[in-house]
């Protein structure tokens, strides 16, 4: 099982992507309503600049996206976290490794599971 102290900062850093994400979103909903409110059809100028956005209005569309597909995903990890079946794989139940987990604390399945959906196109992200 996954050690308590490593659970516990992988929650800290969940709980501050979140709110980033929180705050990000916010601020391109404010802004956007500001530029549909004056007409303005590019938005390029309109965006937040605390994620890789683009001046491509598809690839800002995609960045929004993109960031509800990971609030749901950091939701979700720290209701593992909580009920304490965080860190195991959804498909096959193993472990999914403190390593991994580091590089993506979002993680629900494990190497071999998340290629075999990928290939099934069954997760997008
Ligand atoms: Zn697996």
């Amino acid at each position: 099982m996954l050690q308590k102290t490593i659970s516990r900062e992988i929650e800290s850093k969940l709980r501050t992507r979140k709110e980033e994400i929180i705050s990000c979103i916010k601020r391109e909903m404010k802004k956007s309503m500001a530029a549909e409110s004056r007409q303005v059809m590019g938005a390029g100028q309109e965006e937040c600049d605390c994620a890789a956005s683009s001046h491509s209005d598809y690839m800002h569309f995609m960045n929004l996206s993109s960031r509800h597909v990971i609030m749901r995903q950091i939701e979700r990890a720290l209701q593992k976290i909580a009920e304490g079946n965080y860190g195991l794989c959804e498909e096959c139940g193993v472990e999914i490794g403190e390593e991994r987990l580091r590089i993506l604390p979002v993680a629900v399945y494990c190497r071999d599971c998340q290629e075999l959906l990928e290939e099934r196109h069954e997760i997008c992200q």
